[in-house]
């Protein structure tokens, strides 16, 4: 009989490599990352470039707390964060970083500069020189070059999409209309013209307008759904969604909890499913959606690129809003038939 193969222990290397791939899937996921860790930092003005798609350039500025220069050499260190230290605050986590894995991933598949009042280098989770003292601006400058420049197969498959500039103008719209106290913008490289602008603004649907086109934000309904029985889901929505005059091709949800940017497919098939079944053309909608829920009922912790989370009486939730969704557009659908019919 032949023996069975030889465990063998990956070397550090390898394995931050390869734990940097889930965290870093692609340019957009660096993007997400660089701009929450803005947000986390209080800035009020986050602005963007992008060189090929993010792979060749991604450059953020912003004007918050700044990094500490005696904690620039560990900054890009896995598992190095200032925003939780004990389990037990990821129950009651305000901010959207807590594991400190996002910079660290960086510096294993690109070439990050920080400059925060001190510039340095990192490499690998290092830094290669000392600090360098640079002109003291408020904030932070973060550039990722050459994304994925060690891991071939990535690169290569990514270089043959084109949309991947187009995901990053789609998830710095979405901050953009959540977080309307802060600027946003997003351009090219060397573009005159800026794919994403907004200005800080106390109005949501200004931003929706300046983001998403006038027709979008003319064709709006607020929605407003809550729950205040601790024993079945205790939550609060707020939102804009379309209404039967407009109808896109795909559907645009943008869906934050407790200011988070996240995806949830169950929702959004519920919601889909109440545009199919109440408006006669079955458009596919504009939603935007805020749910706020007490931080213990939410588990932030369960994807690499905390993509999804974990809500306590889902379905609970989910009825509540698929209801109300339902009866607003019923009633504005009536309205408007009525109105025609007068
Ligand atoms: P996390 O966000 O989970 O803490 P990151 O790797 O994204 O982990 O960032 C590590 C740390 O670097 C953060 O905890 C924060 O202290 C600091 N940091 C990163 N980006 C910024 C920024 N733009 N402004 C201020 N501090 C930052
Ligand atoms: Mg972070």
């Amino acid at each position: 009989m032949e023996e069975p193969p030889k465990i063998q222990r990956l070397s550090e290397s390898v394995v931050n490599r390869i734990a940097a791939g889930e965290v870093i899937q692609r340019p957009v996921s660096a993007v997400k990352e660089l701009v929450e860790n803005s947000l986390d930092a209080a800035s009020t003005s986050i602005n963007l470039t992008i060189k090929d798609g993010g792979l060749k350039l991604i450059q953020i500025s912003d004007d918050g707390h700044g990094i500490r220069h005696d904690d620039l050499p560990i900054l890009c260190e896995r598992h190095t964060t200032s925003k939780l230290s004990s389990f037990e605050d990821l129950q009651s986590i305000k901010s959207m970083g807590f594991r400190g894995e996002a910079l660290a991933s960086m510096t294993y598949v690109a070439h990050v500069t920080v400059t925060t009042i001190t510039k340095g280098q990192l490499h690998d989770g290092v830094m290669e020189h000392e600090p360098r003292p640079c002109a003291a601006v408020k904030g932070t400058q973060i550039m990722v070059e050459n994304l994925f420049y060690n891991m071939a197969a990535r690169r290569k498959t990514l270089q043959n999409s084109s949309d991947d500039y187009s995901k990053i103008v789609d998830v710095v719209s979405r901050f953009a209309i959540h977080h309307t106290n802060v600027s946003f913008s997003c351009k090219k490289h060397g573009a005159v013209k800026a794919d994403v602008h907004t200005v800080a603004t106390s109005s949501r649907l200004d931003a929706i307008r300046t983001v998403y086109g006038v027709s979008a934000a003319h064709n709006l309904i607020q929605v407003e759904a809550s729950d205040n029985d601790p024993s079945s889901s205790l939550f609060e929505m707020k939102g804009y969604i379309s209404n039967a005059n407009y109808g896109a091709k795909k559907i645009t949800m943008v869906l934050f909890i407790n200011d988070r940017l996240v995806e949830w497919s169950a929702l959004k098939r519920a919601i889909e499913i109440v545009y199919a079944a109440t408006l006669p053309k079955a458009a596919k909608p504009f939603i935007y959606i805020s749910i706020v829920l007490p931080p213990e009922n939410i588990d932030v912790n369960v994807h690499p690129t905390k993509r999804e989370v974990s809500l306590l009486n889902q379905e609970v939730i989910i009825e509540r809003i698929q209801s109300v969704i339902e009866s607003t557009l019923r009633s504005s659908n009536e309205a408007r038939t009525f109105q025609e019919q007068t």
